[in-house]
């Protein structure tokens, strides 16, 4: 199957049920995002901040970006002049830097928070209480330059289908309730990123409204590092 091919069938899946497809590209070169955007696709995720500010400067402009990876602040002043979403906000010290970058860009940066789902202690993201906590803190408050559109979550990295199926259901219960709680007067906070190549059917079954997928368009990734060309 092409890049090309892979793309339309998952727009037609996608597209008519609401799920937001992001293009994972990280690792894979600027010929295969081509080749995707040339199939329509305009939402493409990388996990490193070098690699996405690489790729933003060498192709076309009207690609949405968005990073997906752990962010540390020194790195934030990069991508703010450029980023749509930030999917991985797990600190108020880091949401705090992405505000103070994007009021210089004079933008609003969208973002994400990660919550931590999985069974393993070596991912990233916030448990339930330090999210809320981050919420409810004055500084939150005061943030005139980042808008929260939703929360973001990895599934433990299993086969047993019935520990994922928990974990996006929990998650979609918390956004629901932090929905309710926290952000009922606006309609903006609408993103729930879930679901990676191997579990991203699950993940819509259980309320995923975009999705994260790498391998299942461009194929394995051989390399674990870029190298810009
Ligand atoms: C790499 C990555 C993906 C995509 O992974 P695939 O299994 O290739 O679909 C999704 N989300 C995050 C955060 C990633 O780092």
């Amino acid at each position: 199957m092409s890049i090309a091919s892979n793309i339309s069938e998952l727009q037609q899946e996608l597209q008519p049920i609401g799920v937001q497809l992001v293009a994972i590209s990280k690792t894979k070169p600027n010929e295969d995002i081509l080749e995707a955007y040339e199939a329509g696709q305009r939402l493409f995720g990388e996990n490193q901040v070098q690699e996405m500010l690489a790729k933003y400067e060498e192709l076309p402009k009207d690609i949405e970006w968005h990073l997906v990876g752990h962010l540390q602040t020194n790195k934030v002043k990069y991508i703010a002049p450029f980023v749509s979403l930030i999917h991985s906000v797990d600190s108020l010290k880091v949401l705090s830097e992405i505000n103070k970058q994007a009021l210089k860009n004079n933008r609003v940066i969208d973002c994400l928070l990660q919550v931590f789902i999985a069974d393993e202690d070596t991912k990233f993201g916030l448990d339930h209480a330090e999210l809320i906590e981050l919420l409810r803190s004055e500084e939150f408050q005061e943030f005139k330059n980042i808008r929260i559109r939703g929360l973001m979550g990895i599934a433990t990295n299993t086969e047993n289908e019935k520990i994922i199926k928990e974990e996006f259901y929990e998650l979609k219960m918390f956004f629901d309730g932090i929905k309710t709680t926290y952000f009922r007067k606006e309609v903006s906070f609408d993103i729930l990123s879930m679901g990676m190549s191997s579990d991203y059917k699950i993940a819509i079954e259980q309320g995923a409204n975009m999705v994260r997928l790498g391998s299942t368009i461009f194929g394995k990734r051989v390399i674990k590092h870029y190298k810009a060309n």
